[in-house]
């Protein structure tokens, strides 16, 4: 049995408003976590609200049947979150990933709860009043997972008291993104245990893959053909990056969702050890490095002000032309991949 978060168990129990928020451009682990605590705590007879600053991207909307994640408008929602008794935030460890909600969400008097598996929660110390933190964990729902079954076994209920099938398919979803369909490096077997669990619920694999990676239109593969055409090779062939601007966007009628995966394509180099993919978007450039082994691919989005793990990070620099960003990412990449 793991070592049950009483603090955070109490702070459930003693509170009736709940908000649930995660960051900018979420993915499969922030709305399958969202959506797993949020089913819990209505389970429980919470009042439990999810608001994003970003709208759900379209692969994702099937985990939100029932419509309970709000994209955040501050007229709307702005004293929600002000009389918040306690607030949860998912999957990322930095105030400024919740864009329009941090202020409010940083001037409300609720308690405020980290759960996250980011590398760099050190320096949201203070910033928090609770903390689930792991920087092991190949995902926040899999963190919640073990935070669901320590509470099933301390008050010994069955685990199916607590997460429901609906909650299972949440997890599995967050799981499944975030581990790269289960091959990066830190799927251990732990996480095909909880995986195992979760399909006890007589879940489709096929299906939750489906629902999430099969939903391409042609005006995405048009745009993959344009981001492969585009790879530059430099450092021997030990860096790839690629770019994609708004004309590209425009002329494939595809927008900011559709870059999902095409990292992927880069890692596939057997020379390349750092890839970058580069995105123009309307308010500035957003970088997306993926890298192998111990290349610290987090340290280089931190010299762009972002963070993340060790082999997945990012860093958005706004108002930045791409241009500069370009050559900026290809120089200062140099020192990592030695
Ligand atoms: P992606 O490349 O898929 O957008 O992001 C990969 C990982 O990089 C995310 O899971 C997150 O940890 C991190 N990341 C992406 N964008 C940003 C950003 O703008 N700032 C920070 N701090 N981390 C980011
Ligand atoms: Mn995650």
């Amino acid at each position: 049995m793991g070592m049950l978060n009483k603090e955070i168990v109490s702070l459930i129990n003693n509170n009736q408003e709940f908000v649930l928020t995660s960051h900018v451009n979420p993915d499969g682990d922030s709305i399958g976590s969202e959506i797993a605590l949020q089913k819990y705590l209505s389970s429980l007879g919470k009042n439990a609200k999810v608001l994003n600053y970003s709208s759900t991207p379209a692969n994702y909307t099937f985990l939100d049947r029932d419509n309970v994640i709000e994209q955040f408008d501050e007229s709307r929602h702005k004293s929600l979150i002000e009389h918040a008794d306690v607030i949860f935030v998912l999957d990322t460890n930095e105030y400024s990933r919740l864009r329009t909600l941090e202020p409010f969400i940083r001037s409300s008097k609720a308690k405020k709860v980290l759960v996250d598996h980011h590398l760099g929660y050190e320096a949201a110390s203070g910033l928090f009043d609770c903390y689930m933190v792991d920087t092991e964990s190949p995902a926040t729902g899999e963190m919640l997972y073990k935070f669901f079954k320590d509470i099933a076994e301390s008050s010994s209920k069955d685990i199916k008291d607590i997460i429901s099938r609906d909650i299972a398919i949440a997890l599995y979803a967050a799981i499944m993104t975030d581990t790269g369909s289960f091959k990066y490096n830190r799927t251990d077997s732990e996480t095909h245990e909880i995986i195992s669990q979760l399909l006890g619920y007589g879940i489709s694999p096929y299906d939750i893959y489906s629902e999430i990676y099969n939903k391409a239109t042609i005006g995405k593969l048009h745009l993959l053909g344009r981001f492969l055409n585009n790879i530059t090779m430099v450092h021997e062939g030990r860096t790839a990056f690629s770019v994609v601007t708004q004309k590209d966007f425009e002329e494939t009628g595809t927008d900011e969702y559709a870059i999902e995966g095409f990292s992927t394509h880069l890692m596939s180099l057997e020379t390349v050890v750092l890839g970058i993919v580069i995105t123009e978007t309307k308010r500035g450039v957003k970088l997306s490095f993926r890298s192998k082994g111990n290349v610290r691919s987090n340290e280089l989005a931190g010299e762009f002000q972002g963070g993340g793990h060790m082999n997945a990070s990012g860093a958005f620099i706004p108002g930045a032309k791409l241009k500069d960003i370009v050559s900026e990412a290809a120089d200062r990449a140099e020192k990592y991949i030695q």
